[in-house]
């Protein structure tokens, strides 16, 4: 266990926030042993992965951080048409999609190149193109920190929703995904309907995408409009896409005509957050140190030299000013610690 650790390498924001206690756990059993430790009963404690999608708003966590890095990938079954793989919680997320992509096996390839470690992708059941974690997603193993026990959690168990699932909301901070199984298919149609996929395909001159060529597309789709963190600071898309009820959303686009929407199955309407921040006028806004970035509204960047309690207020002014536009307010898909 290591003191005073500047978590600046382990924040894709990259502020310099110091953990007064910060534990690497490489292997699982580790944990029993932490939790046995004085500094594990006395000290509030994060499970920090590969640190996307939090925000660290003070300059020190007063804590102890624990580092998840373990790593293994196995094949748990197999037969003509599926395949069930586990990988622990500290494999890299998108060297893991691109393994499974190279592999031939279908299910992960639109979540290519999001940045983050295995064990957190349940947490916020990630999702990208149309796809999300839990369309993939067989069970994960997660170690109580309380009891050191071990318990398995299936699809149901993890209560999946948009950005959401239960280790989000009733059991935060009180389990540690261990790894996850996924259920992938040998054979599968491709999903090339949503965003800009089938545009960038047809620019390229490729027809009939194989998986490679699909996943190498949403990396290069992904690169033109996200930060690279390693030199501008952000956690991808900083707030929801709020859903709000039909009777509000139809008042909305009597006003504004243009209004993009997606319709939910519970008969709600999803609206871009991104398309919101746009029209309140932020898209590219930025002082000194932080800003709204100019390729996507919905990705707060640190430029350097600041730190979080510069997002947090950015945040709120964004907030604010786009509650009093049309009436909503956003609320943050981004951890704030
Ligand atoms: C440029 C960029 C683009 C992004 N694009 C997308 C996108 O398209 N779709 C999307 O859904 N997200 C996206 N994100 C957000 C982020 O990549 C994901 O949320 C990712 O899963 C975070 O992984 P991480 O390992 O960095 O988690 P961390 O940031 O370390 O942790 C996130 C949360 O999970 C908890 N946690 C971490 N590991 C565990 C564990 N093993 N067990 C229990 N709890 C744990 C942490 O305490 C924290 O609350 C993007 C982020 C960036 C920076």
């Amino acid at each position: 266990m290591k003191t005073n650790v500047n978590l600046q390498p382990y924040n894709s924001f990259g502020f310099n926030t110091v953990a007064k206690y910060f534990v690497e756990i490489n292997d699982i059993q580790e944990l029993e042993v932490l939790i046995t430790t004085d500094v594990f009963k006395q000290e509030k404690h994060l499970v920090l992965s590969g640190g996307n999608n939090v925000l660290f708003q003070n300059d020190v966590f007063d804590g102890l951080v624990i580092f998840i890095n373990t790593k293994g990938i196995e094949i748990l079954t197999e037969d003509e048409n599926e395949i069930i793989v586990r990988a622990q919680a500290g494999e890299d997320w998108p060297d893991f999609v691109k393994f499974t992509v190279c592999k031939g096996w279908h299910g992960l390839e639109n979540l290519a190149h999001i940045p983050g470690k295995v064990g957190a992708a349940p947490v916020q059941n990630i999702g990208a193109y149309g796809i999300e974690l839990k369309d993939s997603f067989l069970q994960c193993e997660a170690f109580e920190l309380e009891t050191g026990k071990t318990k398995v959690f299936g699809k149901e168990g993890c209560r999946f929703g948009y950005r959401e699932s239960i280790f989000k909301n009733e059991l935060k901070g009180q389990f540690i995904i261990t790894s996850v199984d996924f259920l992938l298919k040998k054979n599968a149609p491709l999903h090339l309907d949503y965003g800009n996929i089938k545009a960038y395909l047809e620019q390229n001159g490729i027809e009939k995408p194989t998986l490679l060529q699909l996943h190498d597309a949403i990396c290069a789709i992904r690169d033109a409009k996200l930060p690279d963190v390693k030199q501008i600071g952000s956690a991808g898309s900083f707030f929801k896409n709020p859903v709000i009820e039909k009777a509000q959303f139809e008042a909305l686009q009597k006003e504004f005509p243009n209004i993009p929407h997606y319709d939910e199955p519970n008969g709600k309407v999803k609206v871009p957050a991104g398309w919101l921040i746009e029209q309140a006028g932020w898209k590219g806004w930025r002082n000194e140190h932080v800003g709204v970035y100019d390729k996507q509204a919905l990705v707060l960047v640190h430029y350097g030299g600041g730190n979080g309690h510069d997002i947090v207020e950015l945040a709120r002014k964004i907030q604010d000013s786009v509650e009093a536009k049309f009436g909503i307010r956003i609320s943050p898909e981004v951890n704030f610690v």
